[in-house]
């Protein structure tokens, strides 16, 4: 037998129901904070592998092992479950999704644009969904505790799960202080700038959280600017929550950051319905209240 494994069929011939991906979210917990990404009934009922890595059968006509049905749904919840894991995202707020938006945001009382946020992110993943892959992602500004972090791991959940790309949650002060420590004698991290900020470039989804609470240093507003510049040129989805009105971004990088973001970004709006009345019309806000 050749040694190397043969590529998985195009198609494997399972016809899902609509809106079965193939694996669902087992919420029930079992060990650790979360639940379980698990295999739909649909796809289960095809399995002959019993899940048994390298999930392969032998094919009674050829009498050569094959690739059982279940494969890429297997290897898609194992994709997700790793990239859940390495997204940045703490680990109580993994496998949060919008069904559970709801209960968690800010002393059960609603708050003014997360419904909209909501209804935005929605018609983002049906655009996708329906072969629209957009470049735009989401710039949240409003005050502290209008839920942005929380919707934000809540998109990153989402989208993870439902595409099974990669991405990665970051916070800014955070992430400079990293990338300072690489130009550290004798860090752990010595020399690892440039793949970190090449990760960021990438990454088919990024979010930045606390966008703003950088220490707007030359050196900072360059990195700033060539990573969201990179994610502009490689087509990649980026989000950005801050408590900072639009206005006062405009000011970082001559500008440049500001221009680029409302080329990649809605403007959204959370929470704080006073800061309205100061937006500016050039602004061009989405505001979707
Ligand atoms: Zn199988």
């Amino acid at each position: 037998m050749n040694n190397n494994l043969p590529p998985t069929p195009p198609n494997q011939g399972i016809a899902l129901p609509a809106h079965d991906l193939g694996y669902y979210y087992d919420p029930h917990v079992e060990v650790g904070l979360h639940g379980t990404v698990k295999l739909s009934p649909e796809v289960e009922k095809y399995c002959q592998c019993r899940g048994i890595t390298p999930f392969m059968i032998m094919d009674p006509k050829s009498g050569e092992p094959t690739w059982c049905q279940c494969r890429p749904y297997r290897t898609k919840v194992y994709h997700i479950g790793q990239y859940i894991k390495r997204s940045g995202i703490p680990a109580p707020f993994r496998y949060k999704f919008l069904s559970d938006f709801k209960e968690n945001y800010e002393n059960g009382q609603p708050i003014p644009g997360v419904n909209q946020l909501k209804h935005r992110f929605h018609a983002l993943i049906e655009g996708i969904q329906n072969g629209k892959e957009s470049l735009k992602g989401f710039y949240m500004w409003g005050t502290p505790g209008g839920g942005k972090t929380f919707f934000s791991y809540v998109m990153l959940n989402e989208l993870i799960f439902k595409f099974v790309k990669p991405g990665k949650f970051i916070s800014l002060s955070k992430s400079f202080h990293e990338l300072r420590h690489t130009f550290d004698e004798g860090s752990s991290t010595q020399g690892q700038a440039m793949s970190m900020i090449e990760v960021l470039s990438n990454v088919p989804y990024l979010i930045i959280d606390d966008f703003g609470v950088q220490r707007n240093t030359e050196w900072e507003m360059e990195i700033l600017y060539n990573l969201i510049d990179a994610r502009y040129a490689n087509r990649r989805m980026t989000f950005v929550t801050t408590n900072q009105k639009v206005d006062e971004l405009k000011q970082l990088a001559q500008g440049r950051i500001y221009s680029r973001l409302l080329e990649m970004c809605y403007v959204i709006h959370v929470s704080a319905p006073d800061y309205r009345e100061m937006g500016n019309p050039e602004d061009k806000w989405v505001d979707l209240t």
